[in-house]
C-alpha cells in the first residue's frame, strides 16, 4: 500500500520537530507535521524559553545593589512589565519562525491544524483533510494541571502567566514543583510580594532534602512567604482581589493566584481510546524503550510519555525514534542519570541520586561544603551556596551532585559528564581546582561530612 506520508507527527514542540526533521532531513522519509498552536511548543512558547528570560529580569534587582556594594553609583529605576512583555512576544515569534524554516528546510509539510488518529496508519485534521501515513508520532507534550475546587478559573496556570497585562502586588503560588518554585523566586524578584502555598512537608520534593532545604531557606529570605503543609480550600471574588480560604483555617487576599500543581499528558481527544490504546493512570501513552506504542505502527516522544519532562528528553527520544524507524539504527535513550536545573533564586543543579535515595540504595559517603562565595559576600550578602557528592562507599563512583548557587545550571551540567562516564570520588580528588571559582570546591572537598 502507498502511504501519504512515511511518517505523521503530531504536535511541534520539541520531541516532534526534531524527529519530524530528522526523519525528513537526514532519512529522506515523507514527513507531514500537524501542530494546533503556535509551533515550538511549551519549551519555546510557554515555558523554558519565556520562563528562562523572566529569570533573567527577575535578577536585575539583585545585580544593582550589588553593583553599588562594588562601587557603582547606581540608582533603582522601575520595570515596566509591558517594555519586557512586547519584547518577549517579539523573541518568541523570532523562535517560531527559526522552528518554521528549520522544518521547511528539512522538507517537513506542516499542517497547522489539531489532528486526530482515525486508524492506525490514518489521520484527521480539524479541517476534514485526512491523510494515510505508515507511521504516526505522538508528541503532544503535556498541559497544566488544577485541581477541582470551588474558584478554581480565577487562578491561573503558567500557560497565562507571560501575558499578563500587568504585574500584580500580591501573588500566591499554589504547588511546590519546578515551576511553583521558579515563578514564585520569579515574580518575588520583580518586586511582587509572594506567598507560596505547598501540601507537603518542604518544596521541590524528589530532590535532595538537604538541597531542597537550602534552596527554602533562601526563597524564604528573599522575602518569598513559604507555608508548607497548607493547601488551598477554595478561592473567592472580592472588591478588592482573590481571597484564598486555606485549610490551615486562615484567609489571605491576593491580586493573582497562580496554580503550579503538576501537568498531565495531552492525549484527551486524540483518537487512542479508539485504537484500542490502554492509556496509564496520568493519561500517558505507554511505550517501550523505542517510544513504541501497543499499536506496532504508533510511536510516542516526550511529556505526553510520562517518563522525564524535560524538554532535553523530549529531543534525545524523538532522535532516536526517527533513527531507529527511517534510519535503519536502532537506538533507545537512556533516561539515567539525566541532570536538571531548578531555575529557582538560588539555582538548583542535580543529577543522580539524592543522599536519601543512595542511602536506600547501598552505603554511601557524603561530601558537603556550605559557604558564601566571594561575590556576594564582598557585597556585603549572607547567600550561601552548596556543593554536594554522593559517592558509593564500595565502587567509590559518584552516584549524584547537588548544587545550589549561581549558575548552578551551568556547573551540574559538566559534572554530569563526568558522573555519567562513571568518575570515581578519586577522579574528581585527582582533578585539578580551578582558582578562585565555587565549583573548585567540588574537587576540594577530601572529608566526608557523613558515612550513611
Ligand atoms: P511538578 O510535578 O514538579 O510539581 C507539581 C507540584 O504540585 C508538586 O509540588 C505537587 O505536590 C503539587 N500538586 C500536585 N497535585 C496537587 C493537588 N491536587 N493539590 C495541591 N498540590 C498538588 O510539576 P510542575 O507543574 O512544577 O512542572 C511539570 C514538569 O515540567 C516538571 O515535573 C518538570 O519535569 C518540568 N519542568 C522542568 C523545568 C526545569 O527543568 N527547570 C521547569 C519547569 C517544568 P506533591 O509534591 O505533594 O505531589
Amino acid at each position: 500500500m502507498t502511504f501519504d506520508y512515511d511518517l505523521f507527527v503530531i504536535g511541534g514542540g520539541s520531541g516532534g520537530v526534531r524527529a519530524a526533521r530528522v526523519a525528513s532531513g537526514d532519512w529522506g522519509a515523507r514527513v507531514g507535521l500537524a501542530e494546533e498552536s503556535r509551533m515550538g511548543g511549551t519549551c519555546v512558547i510557554r515555558g523554558c524559553v519565556p520562563k528562562k528570560l523572566m529569570v533573567f529580569a527577575s535578577a536585575f534587582p539583585e545585580a544593582i545593589a550589588e553593583a553599588r556594594a562594588y562601587g557603582w553609583s547606581v540608582t533603582d529605576g522601575a520595570f515596566d512589565w509591558t517594555v519586557f512583555r512586547t519584547r518577549l512576544e517579539a523573541e518568541l515569534d523570532r523562535l517560531e519562525a527559526a522552528y518554521r524554516t528549520t522544518l521547511k528546510t528539512a522538507g517537513v509539510i506542516v499542517h497547522d491544524s489539531r489532528a486526530t488518529i482515525v486508524d492506525p496508519h490514518r489521520v484527521r485534521l480539524a479541517t476534514g483533510e485526512e491523510f494515510t501515513t505508515r507511521h504516526i508520532l505522538v508528541a503532544t507534550g503535556g498541559w497544566p494541571f488544577v485541581p477541582d475546587i470551588p474558584g478554581k478559573d480565577l487562578a491561573i496556570t503558567s500557560n497565562e502567566i507571560f501575558h499578563l497585562p500587568a504585574l500584580p502586588k500580591r501573588a500566591l503560588v499554589v504547588g511546590g514543583g519546578y515551576i511553583a518554585s521558579e515563578f514564585a523566586c520569579i515574580l518575588n524578584g520583580l518586586g511582587v510580594a509572594v506567598s507560596q502555598y505547598y501540601r507537603g512537608a518542604q518544596i521541590l520534593r524528589g530532590f535532595d532534602d538537604e538541597a531542597r532545604g537550602h534552596v527554602a531557606n533562601a526563597m524564604q529570605a528573599r522575602g518569598i512567604d513559604i507555608h508548607c503543609g497548607t493547601d488551598i480550600l477554595r478561592l473567592e471574588q472580592t472588591a478588592t482581589g482573590i481571597r484564598a480560604v486555606v485549610t490551615d483555617g486562615t484567609e489571605a487576599e491576593f491580586d493573582l493566584v497562580l496554580y503550579a500543581t503538576g501537568r498531565r499528558p495531552n492525549t484527551a481527544g486524540l483518537g487512542l481510546e479508539a485504537l484500542g490504546l490502554e492509556l496509564g493512570r496520568s493519561g500517558e501513552i505507554p511505550v517501550d524503550a523505542y517510544s513504541q506504542t501497543a499499536v506496532p505502527s504508533v510511536f510516542a516522544v516526550g511529556d505526553v510519555t510520562g517518563r522525564i519532562n524535560l524538554t532535553p528528553v523530549a529531543i534525545r527520544e524523538g532522535h532516536a525514534f526517527a533513527d531507529t524507524v527511517f534510519g535503519a539504527k536502532p537506538t533507545t535513550f537512556d533516561h539515567e542519570l539525566v541532570a536538571s536545573a531548578v531555575f529557582t533564586q538560588p539555582e538548583m543543579g542535580s543529577v543522580g541520586l539524592s543522599e536519601e535515595a543512595a542511602k536506600a540504595q547501598e552505603p554511601i559517603e557524603i561530601y558537603a561544603t556550605s559557604f558564601r562565595p566571594m561575590k556576594t559576600l564582598f557585597a556585603g550578602k549572607q547567600d550561601r551556596v552548596l556543593m554536594k557528592l554522593i559517592v558509593a562507599q564500595a565502587s567509590r563512583k559518584v552516584l549524584g551532585c547537588h548544587i545550589v548557587a549561581p549558575e548552578a545550571g551551568e556547573m551540574i551540567q559538566l559534572a554530569a559528564i563526568a558522573i555519567r562516564m562513571g568518575a570515581t570520588k578519586e577522579d574528581f580528588d585527582r582533578t585539578c581546582a580551578v582558582h578562585p571559582t565555587m565549583a573548585e570546591e567540588l574537587v576540594t572537598m577530601r572529608k566526608p561530612a557523613r558515612i550513611a
